[in-house]
């Protein structure tokens, strides 16, 4: 069923990974905005879900679980969001704990570049924004080049140092897409691409990874997301009609500051698409 009286937002960030609002606030912020289902959706890890569910079931906002898994795909970072699953599953919960553990290493690698592009201290300054010391991302490195005053905004710093063909970006091998989509197919969950308009592949590697995603048994697609601007939206519609995916709405919201769409405050989905929770409730 589409459900356009409700406000639905199946992706968000918490201190747990990249956000800087602790989950119970992320829920409190998402109830203030109107929102009505809600997932939150951290990178890689799955530690912030108790404390969401029960700051949501406190605020009377409905709760499905959720994740954003970093995957590897040609040579890129592809994100496939996770949702409605066991999150106490082990297989998932090793995978994503094995999927965390390059990013330390990573990280001291991303401090020294930074260094010797004369911003010395980045790795020590990131981990005063780290909350969780498994998850420390580029994201908290652009947080503490704003505070050194190096760049007017987080937006800045990925344009020039750390956005994927940037001197500061250290390329991690993620998961296989295979790993990431049996994870949360075995603990029940639907998977969903994550924002496609963001990757940077050729109209062929596109309908490549959408052939493998499927044949995996990926069900859904960000259509709606903080992600996308308005045509990449209408264009990802149009692949989900074509391909007979589930969509999805999501705002990617991490920071009151930062995001470019609040919790909640997206568009609804075109009324005829399906949507990923048409079965849920
Ligand atoms: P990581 O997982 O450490 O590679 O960091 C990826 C995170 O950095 C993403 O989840 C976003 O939150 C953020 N990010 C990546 N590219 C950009 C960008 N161009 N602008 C703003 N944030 C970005
Ligand atoms: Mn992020
Ligand atoms: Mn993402
Ligand atoms: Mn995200």
């Amino acid at each position: 069923m589409n459900t356009p009286s409700l406000n639905i937002d199946l992706h968000c960030h918490s201190t747990v990974s990249d956000g800087v609002l602790a989950p119970a606030a992320v829920a409190e912020r998402a109830r203030a905005n109107g929102v009505d289902v809600w997932a939150l959706t951290d990178h890689d890890e799955v530690g912030g879900i108790a404390e969401a569910a029960q700051a949501a079931r406190a605020v009377g906002l409905r709760h499905i679980t959720g994740v954003e898994i970093s995957c590897t795909w040609a040579s890129q970072t592809v994100h496939i969001v996770g949702l409605n699953f066991d999150a106490e599953n082990e297989a998932l919960v090793q995978g994503l704990h094995k999927t965390r553990s390059g990013r330390g290493s990573r990280a001291q690698e991303i401090g020294r570049r930074l260094a010797a592009m004369g911003m010395p201290g980045a790795y020590e300054g990131a981990l005063e924004f780290v909350g969780n010391p498994e998850l420390i991302s580029r994201s908290h490195f652009a947080r503490w080049l704003v505070k050194a005053g190096y760049e007017p905004d987080v937006q800045s710093v990925f344009t020039k140092h750390l956005g994927d063909d940037r001197a500061g970006h250290v390329p991690v091998q993620w998961a296989t897409l295979t790993e990431c989509i049996g994870w949360i197919l075995g603990a029940g969950g639907v998977a969903v691409m994550a924002h496609p308009g963001r990757y940077k592949y050729t109209p062929m590697q596109f309908d490549a990874l959408f052939d493998e995603f499927e044949g995996l048994g990926g069900r859904g697609v960000e259509v709606i997301t903080g992600s996308h601007t308005p045509e990449e939206a209408r264009h990802y519609a149009r692949v989900a009609k074509q391909r007979g995916l589930l969509a999805s709405r999501g705002s990617d919201f991490h920071s009151p500051h930062e995001s470019r769409i609040d919790l909640g405050r997206l568009p609804q989905l075109p009324s005829d698409l399906t949507p990923v929770w048409h079965d849920w409730f």
